[in-house]
């Protein structure tokens, strides 16, 4: 029996070649294929600068601190979202907060936004930080966000990891645009991969400058920038200097290799996602038991997911049993995500707890990520759907 899960890499002859490649050159880590990469995320994403990481999570991590958060700063996401858009936040020592998803976008209620920032700003506190996440490969209602930020004078984050080859307003390179800075995440279930991987792009030179010197153990190497005012030991020539507590973040040559190779196929990657989307919508269409996901006018979805909610309170069937069905016919699907304000965590340290978040928990009641990578073909989509139709007769 074939086995299918939510999501899966698509790695072909010229991928391999690319690491190959790499291997047998003179270097694994450092090299030149990190710089290329950079260059290849910039044209794809439109911005001025990029930074290759180690992962998602250390883009984030990094971006953070690149955008000067601290202790007492307020930073603000989604529930409904990976552990990492939130936990980024605590490792620079700021503090948490959340704000629901829209019922319709499943993304950052914009709204309820406002009334959360005026609500600090009456106890004369400020917002630091938003990071909006696109969901599932949806884009954020990014235009109001960005006249709030200017409003309330807040950083935007756009946490992307979903969202590679999505588009706004008929835009691939909108990202940018809006978010001061830009983390993605290139792991094999994203839409295109490096292994493990990630980066941080943003139009900011400072923002780059200070991020591309904490992933390398906040060393600075370049004589111009040195602090030390003893003339002499600048022209060492093995002096360096380190500046800020860094990290070791850097992705190896290899990894940028593939991820070089991959980006030239993200947009047939993207295509075909959203064929296999049109697939579902139709297969699960007019059947009272789902609701299917919509797209925002003007948005493009990159669907790194397909979020399929059904109305388990009109069936005899919970999500468990779902599952488990599911699963002896070869269908692993996943759940994005548990609310991360319901994590004990978050509970035990800042007091959040069930119905905070109403809209987003009733949506992880619901919701199941269903089969979506480029290589299902016709007869595995068939099969994923007619099963899952089946099972909840
Ligand atoms: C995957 C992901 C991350 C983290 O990326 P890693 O590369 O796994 O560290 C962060 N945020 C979201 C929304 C993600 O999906």
């Amino acid at each position: 029996m074939k086995s299918y899960s939510y999501g899966k890499q698509n790695i072909d002859k010229k991928d391999i070649k690319a690491v190959i490649d790499v291997l047998k050159s003179d270097w694994l880590t450092q090299g030149p294929k990190v710089k290329e990469f950079e260059k290849a995320l910039c044209d794809k994403f439109g911005s001025k600068y990029a930074s290759a990481v180690c992962n998602g999570t250390a883009a984030l991590h990094l971006a953070g601190l690149a955008l000067g958060w601290k202790q007492g700063d307020i930073v603000i996401t989604s529930p409904i979202t990976f552990l990492a858009s939130a936990n980024c936040i605590l490792y620079s020592g700021a503090t948490p907060d959340f704000v629901d998803i829209d019922s319709i976008s499943y993304n950052i209620d914009v709204n309820k936004l406002e009334e959360k920032i005026k609500c600090y700003t009456q106890n004369g506190k400020n917002v630091k930080a938003v990071i909006g996440v696109d969901y599932a490969g949806h884009p954020c209602d990014w235009e109001n966000l960005k006249s709030l930020s200017k409003k309330y004078k807040f950083q935007l984050v756009n946490d992307n990891c979903h969202a590679l080859g999505a588009t706004y307003k008929n835009n691939e390179k909108y990202a940018v645009k809006y978010a001061d800075a830009v983390c993605q995440s290139f792991h094999p279930v994203k839409n295109f991969t490096t292994g493990e991987g990630g980066a941080v792009l943003t139009n900011n030179k400072e923002i780059d400058k200070r991020i591309k010197i904490l992933r390398t153990h906040g060393v600075v190497k370049n004589n111009s920038e040195f602090r030390i005012q003893n003339s002499e030991l600048k022209k060492i020539p093995w002096y360096y200097e380190m500046q800020f507590l860094g990290f070791n973040y850097r992705i190896t040559d290899f990894q940028c290799a593939l991820g070089i190779s991959q980006i030239k196929k993200l947009d047939r990657f993207v295509k075909r996602r959203k064929e296999i989307a049109e697939y579902y919508n139709k297969a699960f269409d007019n059947n009272e038991n789902f609701i299917l996901p919509t797209v925002n006018k003007n948005s493009g979805h990159a669907y790194h997911l397909y979020p399929l909610q059904i109305k388990f309170e009109n069936l005899k069937f919970g999500k468990k049993e779902l599952f488990e069905k599911l699963s002896s016919s070869g269908i692993k699907c996943q759940v994005h995500y548990i609310p991360v304000h319901l994590q004990p965590y978050y509970k035990n340290n800042f007091g959040f707890k069930p119905g905070d978040f109403p809209i987003s928990e009733k949506f992880y009641e619901r919701q199941i990520s269903i089969p979506m990578y480029p290589s299902l073909d016709e007869t595995d989509l068939n099969y994923i759907s007619s099963k899952i139709i089946d099972t909840l007769k």
